[in-house]
C-alpha cells in the first residue's frame, strides 16, 4: 500500500490542535465528498485517505501511536484503517448523514439495532474452489428480540428522545450556517429507552443458529464473495437481509494458483536437460505429455493453453503451466562418477585449468584491486 502522511492529506501542521484538525476535515471531506465528484476515482482515493487520517488524528491514543511509530505502530497495536463503509461511518458520524444534501436530512425514524446483511468467512480448499462443491454452512444470525419488538427497552416502552424532542436530530449554528446532525442521544430513532429489556439486555436482538447447504461455483478464488439470498439477519418487521460469504481458498501442496492459471513446478532431471523428452504430468483434471526441448533451461515455463481453472463468471478458462525445476543426483556412485568423467573429458575440458573465457576476466578483476 502507498504511503502518506495524515498531516499532509488534512494539510495541517503536525502541531495543530483538534479544532484546526476538525476544521480540515470539514473542508477536505467535503471536497472530496463522492457524491460531488460522481466517478472520479481520484477523489473517491482522496475521500478515502482524507477519512483515514481524521480517523487518526481526532482520536488521542491514536494520534500518539501514529505520532510516535508510524502507520505501521497503530496495525501492530491492532488499529486498521478499514473499507470504504468504515470510511463512510466517519463521515456520517462526523456530518451526521444530514448535511446539505448527502443523505437529505431527513428524520432516520425507527432505526434498527443492526444491519440485516451478515458477512462470514467461508473457507474452501484449492479443489473445492476449483471444482466447485456443495458446503455446509452453519451461521448465527440476528432476529429482532420478541420481548421488546426490537427496541431493546422493556416491554418495548420508550419515551421521546429529549435530546432531540423525538425529531432524530440535531441543530447547530456555525457562522451564518446551520448544520444538521444525527442525535448522539438516540442515533436518529427519535425514541429513548428508560428501562432496558431484561430478555436481551436492550440490545434489542438475540441470535439464532441455522445450517444449510450452498451451492458454490465452480472457479471461486480468494477475495470472492458469494451473495446467499434471505439468509441474514431478520429485522423486527420480519424482512430478513443477505449473507454474503467471504471465499478464503487454502493452499494446494502442489498447485500454485494466480486468479485462473495453475503453474505446476516440474522436476526434471539434469541428464534430460541434455538429452530432452517427454514426460507426464498430472493437470487439474488428466496427464498431460510435457516434450522437454534439449538444453532447457531451469525456471522455463510452458504453457498448455486453457487448462487452467473455469473463469467464476464466464466459460473461459485459464492456462495451465509447467514450470521446470532442474534437479541433480545428491551423491554419485562409483560408476557413475566414472561415466561423467569420460562424458566430461570427451568435450575437450580439462578441469584443472580455469576455462579459458574467463581469463580475460580475471586479468580485469586482478586490476580493480591494483
Ligand atoms: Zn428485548
Ligand atoms: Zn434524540
Amino acid at each position: 500500500m502507498e504511503e502518506f502522511d495524515y498531516y499532509e492529506i488534512l494539510q495541517v501542521e503536525r502541531s495543530a490542535d483538534g479544532d484546526t484538525i476538525k476544521k480540515a476535515y470539514r473542508k477536505m471531506a467535503l471536497k472530496y465528498h463522492p457524491d460531488r465528484n460522481p466517478d472520479d476515482k481520484d477523489s473517491e482515493e482522496m475521500f478515502k485517505k482524507v477519512n483515514e487520517a481524521y480517523q487518526v488524528l481526532s482520536d488521542n491514543e491514536k494520534r500518539q501511536i501514529y505520532d510516535r511509530y508510524g502507520k505501521r505502530g497503530l496495525e501492530s497495536s491492532g488499529f486498521s484503517s478499514g473499507g470504504m463503509e468504515d470510511i463512510f461511518d466517519v463521515f456520517n458520524s462526523f456530518f451526521g448523514g444530514g448535511f446539505g444534501g448527502f443523505g437529505g436530512g431527513r428524520k432516520q425514524g425507527k432505526q434498527s439495532k443492526y444491519a440485516k446483511d451478515l458477512a462470514q468467512e467461508l473457507e474452501l480448499s484449492f479443489h473445492e474452489a476449483v471444482f466447485g462443491c456443495k458446503k455446509e454452512i452453519e451461521i448465527s444470525y440476528k432476529v429482532a428480540c420478541k420481548d421488546c419488538r426490537g427496541s431493546g427497552a422493556k416491554e418495548g416502552k420508550t419515551t421521546t428522545c429529549k435530546a432531540c424532542g423525538g425529531s432524530g436530530r440535531e441543530t447547530f449554528s456555525q457562522g451564518f450556517m446551520t448544520f444538521a446532525q444525527t442525535c448522539s442521544k438516540c442515533q436518529g430513532s427519535g425514541e429513548e429507552i428508560s428501562e432496558k429489556c431484561p430478555s436481551c439486555q436492550g440490545k434489542g436482538y438475540a441470535y439464532e443458529k441455522e445450517k444449510f447447504e450452498v451451492n458454490i461455483p465452480e472457479g471461486v478464488d480468494s477475495g470472492n464473495q458469494i451473495r446467499i439470498s434471505k439468509r441474514g439477519n431478520i429485522a423486527e418487521d420480519g424482512t430478513r437481509g443477505d449473507l454474503y460469504l467471504e471465499v478464503d481458498v487454502k493452499e494446494d501442496e502442489h498447485f500454485i494458483r494466480h486468479h485462473n492459471d495453475v503453474y505446476l513446478e516440474v522436476p526434471v532431471f539434469f541428464t534430460l536437460v541434455m538429452l530432452g523428452g517427454v514426460i507426464k504430468i498430472p493437470s487439474l483434471t488428466k496427464e498431460l505429455d510435457l516434450k522437454i526441448p534439449v538444453g532447457v533451461k531451469d525456471k522455463q515455463q510452458f504453457v498448455f493453453h486453457g487448462e487452467g481453472i473455469k473463469s467464476v463468471n464466464g466459460s473461459k478458462r485459464g492456462n495451465f503451466i509447467a514450470v521446470i525445476k532442474i534437479i541433480y543426483p545428491e551423491k554419485l556412485d562409483e560408476n557413475q562418477q566414472k561415466l561423467l568423467e569420460e562424458l566430461h573429458n570427451s568435450f575437450g575440458y580439462e578441469s584443472s585449468k580455469p576455462i579459458s573465457a574467463f581469463e580475460g576476466l580475471m586479468d580485469k578483476i586482478k586490476k580493480w584491486f591494483k
